[in-house]
C-alpha cells in the first residue's frame, strides 16, 4: 500500500533471517546493559547538554576552525588537501599513494572512506587495501558492507564469523569471541609491518593545535597511523572543534553511547608526522611513526546542509552509533535494509540525504516510527525522528498517503472512512495480501466500531477554571469512554470541562504521511478554536497530540506559544491532585505500558506511576529496555509486518508479568493492544490511565459503581 515491492521484500527477508535476529538481539542486549551501567555512574544529562552546546557552537564557526586547523597542522608538518566531493577525495588519495609507489595499504575503520567508496576505487587501480578493524576485516572477507556506524559486522553472529574464517582460511575455529580475535590478530600482524601506507578517518579535528583525534578499542588505529611511513587521514568538515578541552568533552560524550564505556582504550591525538629533536634539538621527521601525514578535508554535500536549518542539526552527529541499537526498528531489521548505500539507521538516512539524495533515503524515512528513542540516547540530542519527518515532507507522497491525509483533514470523511474500515467483512481479511494489499495491515488490525463521541456542554459556570479537553481522533471515534472518564475526574476536582465538537485532528498523521499542507490547515483550525475558548488549561489524552500542540504548533505558529505553555497531559496534570483521602487498601496490580512518545518525547516517566499509586493501583513495569508496542500511527500502516514483530516482543513481556490488567496513556497503544490481544482470544483488559482513575474515583469515593466506563475487550 505504501512501499515498493522491493523495499518490502528487503524488510521481510531481514525479519525472517534467524541469524540476523539472533545477532541483533544479542548485540542490543549487551549494548543496553553496558550503557545503562555507565550512565548511572556519570551525569549523563549534563554531559549531553554540554556536548550539544559545543557542537552547535562549532558548526557556526566552521570556516574559521578549518582555517586555524590548516595553519596549525601545516606548521606541524602535515599536508592539507581540500576535496569538494567523493571523486576528488579518491583522486587526491590515489595521487599520494602513486607518488610513494606504494602497493599495500592498511586501513582503520572509517565510514567516510565507505562514503566515497575508497576501497573499491583503489582496488580497481591495482592496489591492495586491507581493513584492520576486526569487524571491517570480517566483512571485507565476506564481500559485505558495514551494517552499523561503529560495529560494522553487527549483523553476523559469532557462529557465522567462525564459519566465514573457516571457509576463507581452511582452518577450524571454535565460535568463541576470544578465538576469533586471536586468529584475526595472527593474520593481520604481519600485514601491519609490510604496509607502506596507513589510511584512517578521524573522530574530531582540533583547530587550536591542528590535531586529529582518533578513538579505538582494538589498537589497530594506532598501528595503522604509526607503523607505515605515510599516514593519510580523511576527515569531513563538520568534525572540527575549537579546543582540546572541547574535544575531550566530545570524546567522553561519544564513547558512552557507542561502547558503554567511560572512555575507549586508545585516544590518540595526532599532530603532524612523528619527529624527534634528540639530536642537537634539530627536528627530524619520521622517528618511529610516519614520516608524512596527509589530511584530506572532505565536503561532499555538507556545506549545503549547513545552510538548511533542519539538516544542519544532523551534522552535530558524532557517529557514535548509540542511537541505532536502541531504535526498535533497527533492532528488528539491522542496518542493511535502509535505502542508502552507506549509512544505516535513522541518522544514517539523514546522512544519506546529505551526502547522496533524499530519494535514496526514502526507504529509511518510511522505516522510522518517530518514537524519539534515538534522541533520548543521543549524546548531542539530535532530533532524528523529527528530521526524518521533515525529509519525508520533501518527498512526493504516494497516492495512498495523499488520500489518507485528506481523510484526516476532513472530519466527516474520516468518520465515514473509520466506519467503513471497522466493517471490513471477515472474508475480505482472508484474501491473500498479494491480491488485496490492504490485508497486510488489516490481517492483524481490528478497527473498533466507531462509538458516538461524548457530548460536552458549553461552559456553564464561567467562574470556575476551565479545562479544554483535546481528545484527538482515536478517542473521538473509537474510545469516547476515555474522554468521558477524564472529564468526570477533572469535574470532580472542580474544573469546568469543555471539549468543542469542531476540534480537528492534531495533524500528526498528515505530517507523518508527508502532507505538511494538511497538517498546517488542521493546526490553524485548532489554534483558532483554542484562542476562541481561552481555556486555563488544555488537557490531552494522547502523547502525540500533546507533543504536537506543545512543540510543533509553536514551531510553525509562534503566536501559539502562550497557549502551548498551557498544554498538559492528563496523567501529568492529575498527578498533582491528591484523592480526598489516601486509598491504601487492596492495591490492584496493573501492567503499565509506556508509549514511546509519552516516555521519550514528553519525558513523563514518573507521573503516571505516581498517579496510579495514589488511586489504588500498583503499576508494574516490564524489565528495561522498554519495548515499543509497534503501533506508531502511519508507521504501522507502512510496515505492518514490522509492527507485528514489535508487538510480539511486547506480548512476551506482558505474558512474563502474568498480569491481565493493562494501563497506558496512549489511545494508539490501546488500539494496538486490543487488536492483537483480541485476536488471540486472551482475557486481557486494557485501559487508559484516565479510565482507571475514574473507576477508582467511583468505586472508592463516589461509590457509584458502573457510572464510568467499564470497557472490556470483546472476547
Ligand atoms: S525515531 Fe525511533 S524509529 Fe525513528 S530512527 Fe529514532 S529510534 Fe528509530
Ligand atoms: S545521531 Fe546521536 S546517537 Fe546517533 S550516531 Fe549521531 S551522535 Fe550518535
Amino acid at each position: 500500500m505504501f512501499r515498493g515491492h522491493k523495499s518490502r521484500q528487503k524488510v521481510l527477508s531481514a525479519l525472517k533471517n534467524k541469524d540476523l535476529q539472533v545477532a541483533l538481539s544479542r548485540a542490543a542486549n549487551h549494548h543496553f546493559q553496558k550503557f545503562k551501567a555507565t550512565q548511572a555512574q556519570i551525569n549523563w544529562p549534563q554531559l549531553k547538554e554540554k556536548a550539544q552546546r559545543i557542537r552547535e557552537k562549532n558548526l557556526n564557526q566552521l570556516p574559521e576552525l578549518i582555517r586555524q586547523f590548516t595553519s596549525e597542522a601545516t606548521q606541524s608538518g602535515a599536508h592539507i588537501y581540500w576535496a569538494e566531493d567523493a571523486d576528488q577525495a579518491n583522486k587526491i588519495i590515489e595521487e599520494i599513494i602513486k607518488q610513494k609507489q606504494a602497493k599495500l595499504i592498511v586501513k582503520s575503520k572509517s565510514m567516510v572512506t565507505e562514503e566515497i567508496g575508497l576501497n573499491d576505487y583503489l582496488q580497481k587501480k591495482g592496489l591492495t587495501v586491507i581493513e584492520t578493524d576486526l569487524g571491517e576485516w570480517l566483512i571485507q572477507l565476506a564481500g559485505d558492507r558495514p551494517s552499523h556506524l561503529t560495529a560494522p559486522a553487527l549483523h553476523l553472529t559469532k557462529e557465522k564469523m567462525a564459519e566465514l574464517l573457516e571457509k576463507k582460511f581452511q582452518v577450524d575455529i571454535p565460535p568463541k569471541p576470544e578465538n576469533l580475535v586471536r586468529f584475526a590478530r595472527q593474520q593481520l600482524r604481519p600485514i601491519f609491518y609490510q604496509a607502506e601506507i596507513g589510511i584512517s578517518g578521524a573522530n574530531l579535528a582540533v583547530a587550536e593545535t591542528g590535531s586529529l583525534v582518533i578513538l579505538s578499542n582494538e589498537g589497530n588505529a594506532r598501528l595503522v597511523t604509526s607503523l607505515p611511513s605515510v599516514h593519510i587521514a580523511l576527515i569531513t568538515i563538520e568534525k572540527f572543534v575549537a579546543t582540546l578541552e572541547e574535544a575531550m568533552t566530545l570524546v567522553k560524550a561519544l564513547v558512552v553511547p557507542s561502547s558503554g564505556n567511560k572512555i575507549t582504550t586508545y585516544v590518540s591525538f595526532i599532530t603532524g608526522p612523528s619527529r624527534t629533536t634528540d639530536i642537537e634539538k634539530q627536528v627530524v621527521f619520521g622517528a618511529h611513526g610516519p614520516q608524512e601525514v596527509h589530511i584530506v578535508i572532505l565536503d561532499n554535500g555538507r556545506s549545503s546542509a549547513l545552510e538548511n536549518e533542519q539538516l544542519k542539526k544532523a551534522l552535530s552527529c558524532l557517529k557514535c552509533g548509540g542511537c541505532l541499537l536502541v531504535c526498535p526498528v533497527f533492532q528488528q531489521v539491522g542496518g542493511h535494509v535502509y535505502g542508502g548505500p552507506v549509512y544505516p539507521g535513522g541518522i544514517g538516512t539523514i546522512l544519506t540525504t546529505i551526502t547522496h539524495s533524499p530519494k535514496e533515503a526514502k526507504l529509511g524515512v518510511n522505516l522510522c516510527a518517530d518514537c524519539k528513542r534515538c534522541e533520548d540516547f543521543c549524546p548531542v540530542n539530535i532530533p532524528t525522528g523529527d528530521l526524518l519527518v521533515s525529509i519525508k515532507n520533501q518527498l512526493p507522497p504516494s497516492g495512498a498517503e495523499f488520500f489518507l491525509s485528506r481523510l484526516f483533514r476532513h472530519f466527516s470523511l474520516l468518520k465515514i472512512g473509520a466506519s467503513l474500515g471497522s466493517r471490513v467483512p471477515k472474508f475480505l481479511r482472508k484474501i491473500p495480501s498479494s491480491l488485496f494489499a490492504q490485508n497486510r495491515w488489516l490481517k492483524n488490525k481490528k478497527i473498533p466500531l466507531p462509538s458516538p463521541s461524548t457530548k460536552f456542554p458549553l461552559p456553564q459556570e464561567p467562574s470556575k477554571p476551565t479545562v479544554l479537553l483535546f481528545q484527538g481522533c482515536l478517542i473521538r471515534f473509537f474510545f469516547p469512554s476515555i474522554a468521558q472518564a477524564a472529564s468526570e475526574v477533572l469535574a470532580y476536582f472542580n474544573w469546568e470541562v469543555i471539549s468543542p465538537p469542531h476540534q480537528a485532528c492534531c495533524g500528526a498523521p498528515s505530517l507523518h504521511l508527508g502532507r505538511k499542507e494538511d497538517f498546517l490547515a488542521l493546526a490553524k483550525k485548532n489554534i483558532a478554536l483554542i484562542s476562541d475558548f481561552q481555556p486555563d488549561v488544555i488537557i490531552t489524552l494522547c502523547p502525540t497530540g500533546n507533543s504536537f500542540l506543545k512543540k510543533k504548533y509553536p514551531e510553525f505558529f509562534p503566536e501559539f506559544k502562550p497557549w502551548a505553555e498551557r498544554v498538559r497531559d492528563f496523567s501529568d496534570f492529575l498527578a498533582s491532585f491528591d484523592p480526598p483521602f489516601p486509598i491504601d487498601q487492596d492495591k490492584q496490580k496493573v501492567f503499565y505500558h509506556y508509549s514511546c512518545h509519552f516516555l521519550y518525547d514528553l519525558g513523563l516517566k514518573e507521573k503516571p506511576l505516581e498517579l496510579l499509586k495514589k488511586w489504588r493501583y500498583d503499576p508494574i513495569l516490564e524489565n528495561e529496555p522498554y519495548t515499543c508496542c509497534g503501533f506508531a500511527g502511519a508507521f504501522s500502516l507502512r510496515n505492518p509486518e514490522l509492527s507485528t514483530q514489535l508487538w510480539n516482543k511486547k506480548k512476551t513481556k506482558l505474558e512474563a508479568s502474568n498480569l491481565h490488567l493493562v494501563a497506558t496513556d496512549c489511545p494508539g497503544c490501546i488500539w494496538q493492544f486490543q487488536s492483537y490481544l483480541n485476536n488471540e482470544n486472551d482475557n486481557y483488559q486494557v485501559f487508559h490511565t484516565a479510565e482507571l482513575i475514574a473507576k477508582s474515583l467511583t468505586t472508592n469515593i463516589l461509590n457509584k459503581e458502573n457510572t464510568v466506563s467499564d470497557q472490556k475487550i470483546n472476547l
